[in-house]
């Protein structure tokens, strides 16, 4: 937790209004509470800590471009380029409702730190009673996932403990990701009959022809169901698909280039199925595969 400074990159202020820099009026009350809100977005100097093996991609969840995220304001924006930041505890891969956003390395017994020395820039960055150098750092040279890759390969001489895919320099990742994104973008599925609209009117009309609906409804896209429109069917049926070659993609990369499936959230980010709620709508599992619903409001 931010009960030091050791060094930090980037201090809260030192001038009158804010009181001296270490004073009680700017010190971290060790609370853990923007811990548990989600671990910090990365930016370039931070790349040296995966050279050192401080940290690994494993450690790290990639939101991608068009994904919503939580900006420093708390409202809910797309973001215009994919960001990466460390892991929550707990991923919900079929649901973006639930799981503990709290940050991998946060000791939940004593709201410490477990790599406190070697805590990326935000976290030396953040105070929560003085915002200013969390504001000035948030957007500024924020990694891609191939900057991590990069600098993970870069530092793979002098690591002594390799273990997991995103190890091996020899696998085309960039490749790899871009396949991944053309079938799978958020800006592919926009433009795409709007599939995103499309499906968000779809739910809406569901939820005002039953108001007091208590449990999911499927959003069947059938012919003569009031609720659906050719354009809804049409959404539902391209989002799907891009749903069901996310999981089959998410195989391959786990089986042909021997990622793991923390791994995973790094390299590909959170599921479809796991953000199909920036729609209105979530993925079930059915015997048949997957079938999109709409949740109670
Ligand atoms: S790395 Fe440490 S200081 Fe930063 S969010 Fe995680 S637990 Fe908190």
């Amino acid at each position: 937790m931010h009960n030091e400074h050791d060094m930090p990159v980037l201090t809260p202020r030192d001038d009158a209004a804010h009181g001296p820099h270490g004073t009680d009026s700017t010190d971290c009350r060790g609370c853990g509470t923007c811990c548990r809100k989600g671990g910090p977005a990365l930016h370039a100097q931070d790349l040296d800590l995966f050279r050192a093996g401080h940290l690994a991609p494993e450690h790290c969840l990639t939101l991608r471009a068009g994904e919503l995220a939580r900006d420093l304001d708390g409202e809910l924006r797309p973001l215009e380029r994919e960001l990466v930041k460390l892991r929550p505890r707990q991923i919900l891969r079929q649901s973006a409702r639930g799981g503990d956003w709290s940050c991998l390395f946060l000791n939940q017994a004593d709201n410490r730190c477990s790599i406190y020395a070697h805590r990326p820039s935000e976290c030396r960055a953040l105070l929560c009673r003085d915002t200013w150098a969390i504001r000035t750092l948030h957007a500024v040279d924020r990694v891609t996932r191939l900057d991590v890759l990069a600098a993970w390969a870069e530092g793979a001489a002098e690591r002594v403990n390799l273990t997991g895919g995103c190890a091996d320099p020899g696998v085309p990742w960039a490749d790899i990701l871009a396949a991944h994104e053309e079938r799978c973008g958020y800006g592919v599925l926009a433009p795409v009959g709007a599939v995103g609209e499309a499906l968000r009117r779809a739910a809406e009309n569901i939820r005002a022809r039953d108001p007091g609906m208590a449990h999911p409804a499927p959003l069947s896209g059938e012919p003569g169901d009031p609720a659906t429109t050719d354009e809804s069917a049409h959404a539902a049926a391209t989002f799907l698909d891009a749903v069901r070659f996310d999981f089959a993609f998410r195989s391959i990369v786990r089986e042909r280039a021997g990622a793991a499936m923390e791994e995973l959230d790094f390299l590909l980010g959170r599921t479809l199925a796991a953000t199909a709620v920036m729609y209105g709508v979530a993925v079930r599992m059915t015997p048949e595969g997957p079938e999109l619903v709409v949740l109670p409001g």
